[in-house]
């Protein structure tokens, strides 16, 4: 049986943060396991028409590893889809990642991992990354009669790019991040587009610039203004984040003010103003930007229908008014089942406690890196993680802490480490009294909190409380074991 120091889940922007961070540390042999066939994660998955980052490219990016020549302020899914593949080459670690092969059981036995995979193979591991992010399973509602259904049928994540929209009747279910980016494009070739929401989404005005040619030319010549630009970024973003997620604030009314304002610009109609109107405040789930979305609503082929779907049948959506549409194609763009992990991967730690058992009623985590009796066991973008601004400032951070951690233990001859109870218990407490400040989680329902409305997927504070919450290794906070 293969034995590595450190096995890490998953190879998207968390996976080869974690690698780099292994590599740099001297920490190895470490190996990467990719269910898929490419690193990149959610920009290898996420390829709908208009898929973009909604966070501008040059903060959306690692700080180690800046690229002058972004297009456009916020890149395309593909152009970040090739920073990550050009990230890896860079960094030597496409012969670290085991491609198709997913870990689907994870055993704490004896001061180890044994891993099994979903090929039937057995490895072992001192310590275990999860770097599976969480947002990639997808959310297919169980829709009376979808089975029926004669057509293509498929989530935004598992597109499928043999399906031509041409001259087609399409169903767009769902009106989140990823249907406001991707029913304009549909819009734009298909016959009809329907787009069926259960729930309004606020819409913010977005400028995508194209970066000029001299303007990349000035900063690849001159790493000081390619650093700036970010520092810009970062500030704007946090200073701006926090305040925007704070109910009352001018920043929060500021926003709501402009999303409506574009609204009206976009929308003359009242009646169907209205209808796209959110009844809860902005930063209540996680809003959108688009300058398309609203006016796509204007144009002839393109209807709004706001009675939930009561049934599917071969070829047409039956509304709960009773009204049949028919449709030659049905796109969910229905988001992710957040933190499914514990689906994915059967984990057991201390005892044989299993993920699921230490996560019951909620999920909760040493500072979003550790979960409760689950020794030699870290999370790179784990729960509570999810940030107010780019991932990566995030995942950095996470990554080099558990790397810092991961030699101290062996610094020390210590075999195993596990988060102290009372500290994760802290921890809770600790955001729980930030999330009570902010508009997060109250008046409406998303992905950023569980069914009950516990908040276990963001951060409740600026990234620059995360990264300095975990600058420094803290010893005191685990119990070590030789
Ligand atoms: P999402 O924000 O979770 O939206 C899912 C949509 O599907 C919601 O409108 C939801 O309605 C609807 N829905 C779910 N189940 C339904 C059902 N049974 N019947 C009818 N409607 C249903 O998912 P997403 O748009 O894929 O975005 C997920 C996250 O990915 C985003 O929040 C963002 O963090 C990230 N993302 C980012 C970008 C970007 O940076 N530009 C782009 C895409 C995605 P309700 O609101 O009523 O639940």
């Amino acid at each position: 049986m293969e034995h590595y120091k450190v096995v890490i889940l998953g190879a998207g922007i968390s996976g080869i943060c974690a690698g780099i961070n292994l590599k740099a540390q001297g920490l190895g042999p470490f190996r990467i396991f990719e269910k898929a066939d490419e690193v990149g994660g959610t920009w290898r998955d996420n390829r709908y028409p208009g898929v973009e980052c909604d966070v501008p490219s040059h903060l959306y990016s690692f700080s180690f590893e800046l690229k002058p020549d972004w297009s456009r302020d916020y890149a395309g899914g593909a152009e970040i889809f090739g920073y990550l593949k050009d990230v890896t080459q860079k960094y030597g670690l496409y012969d670290d990642i085991t491609f198709g092969t997913a870990i689907e059981y994870a055993e704490f036995k004896d001061g180890r991992w044994l891993l099994r995979s979903n090929k039937g193979e057995m490895f072992s591991a001192d310590m275990l990354i999860s770097a599976l992010g969480f947002l990639h399973v997808p959310n297919i509602p169980a829709l009376p009669g979808l089975e029926d259904f004669n057509g293509p049928c498929f989530h935004t994540s598992q597109w499928d790019h043999s399906v031509s929209f041409e001259g087609k009747r399409v169903a767009i279910i769902g009106t989140g991040a990823t249907s406001v980016q991707c029913a304009p494009r549909l819009a734009d070739v298909a016959e009809r587009v329907l787009v069926f929401q259960r729930t309004p989404v606020w819409v913010g005005p977005k400028v995508n610039r194209a970066i000029a040619d001299e303007e990349i030319e000035e900063l690849s010549q001159n790493p000081a203004a390619l650093r700036k630009r970010r520092w810009d970024l970062w500030n704007g973003w946090e200073t701006n984040g926090l305040a925007l997620v704070t109910e009352g604030t001018l920043a929060n009314r500021t926003a709501e003010r402009k999303a409506l304002e574009s609204l009206r610009r976009q929308v003359s109609d009242p009646l169907l103003r209205e209808k796209l109107i959110p009844s809860y405040n902005m930063f209540c789930k996680r809003p959108t930007l688009s300058n398309e979305y609203y006016s796509m609503f204007t144009r002839d082929n393109v209807d709004l229908i706001t009675s939930g779907v009561s049934q599917i049948g071969p070829d047409r959506i039956i509304a709960s008014d009773d009204e049949e549409h028919p449709v030659d194609i049905i796109v969910m763009a229905t988001g992710f089942k957040s933190f499914d992990i514990v689906q994915e991967i059967d984990l057991r730690g201390e005892d044989g406690v299993t993920l699921k058992d230490v996560w019951s009623p909620h999920i909760t985590t040493y500072k979003t890196i550790m979960a409760p009796r689950m020794p030699n066991f870290f999370f790179v973008l784990g729960p509570n993680s999810g940030g107010l601004t780019s991932a990566f400032q995030m995942i950095e951070a996470a990554s080099s802490y558990i790397s810092l951690l991961i030699k101290y233990v062996d610094d020390h001859g210590y075999k195993s480490v596990t988060a102290k109870a009372e500290k994760i218990q802290e921890f809770k407490e600790e955001i729980l009294e930030s999330f009570s400040k902010t508009t997060q989680n109250k008046g409406c329902t998303s992905w950023w909190t569980d069914e009950t409305g516990y908040p276990h997927a963001n951060w409740p504070d600026s990234s620059v409380r995360y990264r300095s919450m975990l600058h420094t290794l803290v010893p005191e906070d685990f119990q070590f074991a030789r």
